[in-house]
């Protein structure tokens, strides 16, 4: 196997959701030849399904003071604070951008947004369009109309960097031809998303694996709050929707109870006044210690109990949410859909609140490497607040693009040594000639059960220790994997060993982090 293809860009972003979007938006439009090389198939991870809510103080009762205030206490006080004023300085201007770009958001009157709440704000704050793959589709049309080229499922394989250590570019595998490319660029911009996929269950698509986190750990790059992941309380425990949200205690009326396997009501035991409608972080981590306690379901489930509620001032019927209603109908049947009887639900993993440290030009500790967005760490502190993710990827998005365009101007385009290009393609072909050694599905699924278990809601140094040494196992067995079938095209078992090694190396770096944070924090 060697290189067929070569692309040059003056600014090279990994990633196309909404952080990866909008900053290449930024770099064309500071004159930059902007690529963007995303793995998934159709652009955008958690972005498509994202639910749109995005925090910004428009309303006459609110202020950037007050966003700011939420947002720092909400993030336990951890949040670096010069980015987190940033991010409410500059949303209010970043949403008129989107406008600009096609967003319609639900507005009360010409010049008033309809402002919904969420969690841990002190007033209603949340614009929303309706679902948040309409903000990915706009900006995806804006990226184009600038001539941003998109090159989709295509396997960033390793980043290459010169003396200094400084990014030259990235070979990558192309999903589709079976191919192989170099992408020389002046400067790298990572937006690859969340870990969730990590996890054992997650509420996002497939494609957030956390490999990109990989590819910049193997750079040097320093990472910060790696230990503070958001989960979901209630999510689908079933097929290939496993993880995705089924919302909250209040989503099920003022009658929902959730039930052990034993029929124990036992958020009277987590918390007593509140009970199912406590904050989604309590109800979670009950949820979760009742199934680790073997009280669950045999699916590893709790059951939300809405028998006694009255169905239709549930959420989840057709007149509220209908596509949700369908999924319920189709994989539980229409008599738990319509909560005459109890569902299984189990929590999920959602969002990392920490990432690539940035300052405030986005520029991470390694020379011409930038980040924005969900891979990006210290804006959010311990805990994000509902509508400040998609707030954001729209602020650090454009200024991870002005930065990286910058950058670029001055940066000399070198080609790595072709021996160690050469080394990296040996490396795929290794994997596809191994056919029928340890495959990556089973190593994968054991270290997202490792991360359940040790890395998950509720945390002890005696867990946290012991996930290492069963990560050592993991490490030996990625020296014998190879991928299922010889095939190059469509190799999903190829992307699972290609992915693999960089996500064992950030399972690492979250135990160790976890470890050396010996409170608990968000
Ligand atoms: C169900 C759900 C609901 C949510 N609702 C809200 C909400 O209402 N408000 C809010 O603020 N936040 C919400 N969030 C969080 C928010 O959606 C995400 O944090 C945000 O969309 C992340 O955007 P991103 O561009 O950084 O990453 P993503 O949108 O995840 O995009 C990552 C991109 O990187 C690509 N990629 C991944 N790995 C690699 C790699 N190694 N190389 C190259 N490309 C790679 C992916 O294919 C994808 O194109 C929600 C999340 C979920 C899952």
């Amino acid at each position: 196997m060697s290189l067929d293809s070569i692309v040059t860009a003056d600014v090279l972003i990994l990633g196309a959701g909404n952080a990866g979007l909008r900053a290449a938006i930024a770099a064309a439009e500071n004159g930059a030849n902007t690529v963007i090389v995303s793995k998934s198939p159709f652009p955008g991870g958690s972005s498509v399904v994202a639910g749109g809510l995005i925090e910004a103080s428009f309303g006459e009762d609110d202020s950037e003071e007050l966003h700011f205030r939420d947002t720092v206490k909400g993030g336990a006080y951890l949040c670096n604070q010069p980015l987190t004023q940033i991010l409410v300085n500059e949303i209010k201007s970043r949403i008129f951008d989107l406008e600009s770009y096609g967003v319609a958001f639900l507005r009360e009157s010409p010049s008033k947004f309809k402002l919904v709440s969420s969690g841990g704000t002190c007033v209603a704050r949340d614009l929303t369009s309706g679902r948040n793959d309409v903000v990915q589709r706009c900006l995806y049309d804006k990226a184009r109309s600038l001539g941003v080229t998109i090159y989709s499922e295509m396997m960033p394989l390793k980043i290459f960097q010169d003396q200094r250590g400084a990014p030259l570019g990235v070979a990558a595998y192309d999903v589709q031809r079976g191919d192989t490319f170099f992408f020389q660029a002046g400067a790298v911009v990572m937006a690859s998303g969340g870990l969730a996929g990590l996890y054992k269950r997650r509420a996002t698509p497939r494609n957030t694996a956390g490999d990109g986190f990989g590819l910049a750990l193997d750079l040097g790059v320093r990472l910060v709050d790696m230990e503070f992941v958001q989960f979901i309380p209630l999510s689908f425990v079933y097929g290939f929707i496993e993880g995705m949200t089924l919302g909250e205690g209040d989503s099920y009326g003022d009658k929902v109870r959730l039930r052990n396997a034993l029929g124990e009501r036992y958020m009277e035991r987590y918390a007593p006044e509140r009970l199912e409608h406590s904050t989604r972080d309590v109800v979670a981590r009950a949820n979760y210690l009742e199934i680790q306690a073997g009280r669950g379901t045999p699916n590893g489930a709790i059951l939300i109990d809405a028998t006694e509620s009255d169905p239709m001032k549930a959420y989840f019927q057709p007149h509220h949410m209908a596509h949700r209603y369908r999924l319920i109908v189709d994989f539980y049947g229409k008599e738990k859909a319509d909560l005459k009887e109890p569902l299984e639900a189990a929590p999920s993993a959602l969002y990392i609140c920490g990432g690539i440290e940035i300052n405030e030009r986005c520029e991470s500790n390694i020379p011409g490497l930038f980040a924005c967005g969900e891979v990006a760490g210290n804006v959010h502190g311990a805990n994000r607040l509902g509508g400040n993710s998609l707030a954001d990827v729209q602020v650090f998005g454009k200024r991870a693009g002005e930065h990286a365009a910058l950058f670029s101007r001055d940066a000399s385009m070198k080609f790595p040594d072709r021996r160690e290009m050469e080394r990296e393609f040996l490396r795929l072909k290794g994997l596809l000639d191994g056919n029928g050694r340890v495959s990556p599905r089973s190593i994968k699924k054991d270290l997202q059960q490792l991360m359940w278990d040790h890395m998950g809601i509720v945390r002890s140094g005696a867990l946290l220790t012991e996930g290492l040494k069963k990560l050592e196992n993991l490490k030996d067995r990625l020296s014998h994997m190879g991928a299922i079938g010889s095939a190059r095209r469509y190799n999903l078992g190829l992307l699972e060993a290609v992915e693999l090694p960089s996500m064992v190396s950030l399972a690492e770096a979250m135990l160790r982090s976890a470890l050396l944070r010996e409170e608990s924090r968000g």
